[in-house]
């Protein structure tokens, strides 16, 4: 495959033509034992990592939004809401996440984000789909799979965004169609309230962030929004909305992985945010 074909191919193609040669996480080499393969995307992590590769405890997480632990505040969240989704807007049917931000799951999301990896999505798929595989087939079916935007500059430095290769290889293994880059679309960076301010302050800065450039593509659709992690939840819940403001019927949210949230998120930032919001 010549270079630029590599760097134009979709990732479901790179992911069949292409077996990395280390684990997908940490890049050790696989073992002498270790027979990576295309139909099993646990081959391809070293034996330390497939052992602390642990999938969410969805019981243990928030039922609406899938943060975890799930965290209520008797008389403060309404009932099936958590801390951290109670002030959300009310854009959203559920969202759900397969593993913890933590390795190795969130290593090769790491990779996929920041070492021009776009071929990992597909196995990132591969991997989490199985541990959400109920839930993931009642919020695609009849949707079509949209995904969180980033603003054309950075994009352009990236090369690629990193939710959009999860989405299409989403898309490719559950039959469902992907919306085109040009709907969704972020018009601005979130501010350096978004990153470093208060909880109020983080969600001021998104408003605005997201809109639908053609409304009719949405209109009456159910959607199933994807990105590569959730930390509180604010960034994929605006982009949800836009897409609601545009006419939405339903909106389900996915991300591969989810940060879990410290004690101290109840009154302003968590570490977690400071840690995976680019
Ligand atoms: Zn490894
Ligand atoms: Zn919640």
């Amino acid at each position: 495959m010549s270079a630029l074909r590599w760097l134009t191919a979709p990732a479901s193609l790179l992911a069949e033509t292409f077996l990395p040669p280390g684990c997908l996480a940490c890049h050790a080499p696989l073992g002498p034992r270790e027979k990576p393969s295309n139909d099993s995307p646990e081959s391809l992590l070293c034996r330390d990592c497939r052992m602390l590769l642990r999938p969410l405890g969805q019981e243990r997480c928030c039922p609406h939004c899938g943060a975890h632990p799930f965290r209520s505040v008797p008389g403060r969240t309404p009932p099936g809401k958590c801390v951290d989704c109670a002030s959300l807007p009310e854009a959203f049917v559920e969202a759900r996440s397969a593993f913890p931000y933590q390795s190795p799951a969130g290593g090769i999301v790491r990779n996929l984000k920041y070492r021009r990896s776009p071929f990992l999505a597909e196995w990132l798929v591969r991997l989490s789909v199985p541990h959400v595989r109920d839930w993931l087939y009642k919020a695609a079916d009849g949707a079509v799979i949209a995904f969180v935007p980033m603003t054309g500059g950075r994009q352009v430095s990236r090369g690629y965004n990193q939710a959009e290769e999860i989405a299409l290889a989403l898309g490719g293994l559950l039959g469902r169609p992907v919306l085109g880059g040009t709907t969704l679309v972020r018009v601005a960076h979130r501010g350096p309230q978004a990153r470093h301010g208060t909880r109020r302050e983080r969600r001021a800065a998104l408003k605005g962030v997201f809109v639908v450039r053609q409304p009719e593509k949405v209109r009456g659709k159910k959607i199933l929004l994807v990105d590569d992690v959730m930390t509180t939840g604010a960034t994929a819940a605006f982009a949800a909305a836009a897409l609601q403001t545009a006419g939405a019927e339903e909106i389900y949210i996915y991300t591969p992985v989810r940060a879990r949230l410290g004690a101290g998120s109840l009154g302003g930032r968590t570490g977690a945010d400071n840690a995976v919001l680019s």
